[in-house]
């Protein structure tokens, strides 16, 4: 049945591997498998289906616009799509949230968009350093690449990943630790060894390093820390954005304002790609075509992303909902972690995007998202060792839906949790002396 992608397709192939179905048709939260099987869509594509599966909604506008020979590819042309889509984001995104950013619409995936927003901080601020966080996830190009943590994907190209330092993330050291001192002292030390950055970038949840969250205060401390010495701050809200946390960027809650920020992922609406660079409009030092593509500008993606925010970020509707779900989801998975001894498992997260953590049992995670999927749900795993169960609905699954799922995460996790951990009783002090291997 997979033959053929085992065969020619190239070993590189990696979620195929943890969802081995051969899928054929999607609706909502749901996928189907060429069996007709069906499974609960808990990954959306890792946060690029916010609004579901072939959203309806937006579904109608692409026939249209397909059916009436509206323009696809335009390199960077001016397009009636890409006048609604800037009208509709300045309208219906910007200007509410008193935000005046310009758009750079670099190639399609958020790789690009990071690339650019890297390449534009050194552009304007004529220096080359960029501080990133460990755990941090930024795309698989080089410049890119540079400020992505994990070792298993830089080290192939480990001597080309130049120009960036890594500081430590809000809670590396654990609650007590300070990091933002850190990064400060690092800064204002003329013989810290640390040069004076272009930028800072970061995600304010760190979605592949394990759903890390960055709490509100460290995000204004760092944000000061930049304004402070002239040093650019760039929030990837590539996973984070498009109403992922409950809002439609991840920063708004904190008060920050970051001067440039990148979207992709859910920003195309329908699964389409495409990405954005917001820049504050002083910052938009680029010539023409200094930073050049072909794809830049897929005018369907355009379509399918004026419909979505005309449809989901009008009004406060969306928000709400999410706020809802992401409220029953924390629930359910707090009275999960309850039934184990105490630390095993962990909740955390910010709205619709939600880890649970096996620190001290790594190897759950991935059997936890193994089981669920024999039972129906796809579940990813993130973080340095996969310690971290990710949940990601669409932000528009039904709450009876969300549930169906729930309940089959909650079975899977206690099959699993019931062969990995012994759980304790008078004659055994230390649980987790007795892990068993599967
Ligand atoms: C997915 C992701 C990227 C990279 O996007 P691609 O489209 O895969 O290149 C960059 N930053 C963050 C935070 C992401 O989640």
């Amino acid at each position: 049945m997979t033959t053929i992608f085992d065969t020619y397709e190239s070993a590189v192939r990696s979620y195929c591997r943890a969802f081995p179905a051969v899928f054929h048709r999607a609706s909502g939260a749901e996928l189907f498998d060429q069996s007709g099987r069906r499974y609960i869509d808990l990954f959306a594509g890792a946060g690029t289906l916010n609004y579901g599966h072939n959203n309806p909604l937006i579904k109608r506008r692409l026939i249209d616009y397909l059916r009436d020979d509206g323009i696809i590819h335009g390199l960077d042309l001016y397009t009636t799509a890409k006048r609604e889509f800037l009208e509709t984001f300045e309208s219906v995104i910007l200007r509410p949230r008193q935000l005046h950013y310009k758009i750079q619409f670099p190639g399609p995936t958020g790789t690009n968009a990071v690339e650019a927003a890297m390449k534009l901080a050194r552009k304007f601020t004529g220096r080359n350093g960029v501080v990133a966080f460990t755990n941090g996830y930024h795309g698989m190009t080089a410049g890119a690449l540079a400020a992505t943590g994990n070792s298993y994907h830089r080290r192939i190209s480990a001597g080309l990943l130049n120009g960036v330092n890594f500081a430590p993330y809000d809670g590396y050291f654990g609650a007590e630790v300070d990091t933002v001192s850190y990064l400060r002292k690092l800064i204002e030390d003329a013989s810290s060894g640390l040069d004076k950055p272009a930028a800072v970038l970061l995600e304010t949840v760190q979605g592949e390093g394990g759903v890390n969250v960055a709490s509100f205060q460290w995000l204004r401390e760092v944000e000061s820390l930049c304004r402070e010495h002239g040093i650019l701050l760039i929030v990837d809200d590539i996973q984070a954005g498009c109403g992922r946390t409950g809002t439609f960027f991840s920063f708004k809650p904190a008060g920050i304002t970051p001067d440039i920020v990148t979207l992709s992922k859910s920003i195309g609406a329908y699964g389409l790609p495409m990405s954005l660079v917001l820049m504050k409009p002083e910052l938009d030092c680029w010539e023409p075509g200094e930073h050049n593509g072909t794809f830049r500008g897929n005018n369907l993606a355009f379509v399918a992303a004026t419909e979505a925010i005309r449809i989901y970020w009008s009004n406060n509707t969306l928000s709400l909902a999410i706020q809802h779900k992401a409220h029953v989801l924390r629930r359910r998975l707090r009275e999960l972690c309850d039934e184990f001894p105490d630390g095993v498992l962990s909740v955390r997260g910010r709205g619709l995007f939600v880890g649970m953590a096996c620190e001290t049992c790594p190897q759950a995670a991935r059997l936890i998202s193994a089981e669920a999927f024999r039972n129906g749900v796809i579940l990813e795993t993130c973080g340095a060792r996969d310690q971290v169960v990710k949940f990601l609905p669409p932000l528009i699954i039904e709450e009876n839906m969300l549930e169906e799922a729930l309940d089959i995460v909650v079975q899977c996790t206690r099959t699993v949790m019931h062969r990995l951990v012994k759980i304790p009783s008078a004659d055994t002090p230390t649980p987790f002396d007795q892990e068993i291997q599967l």
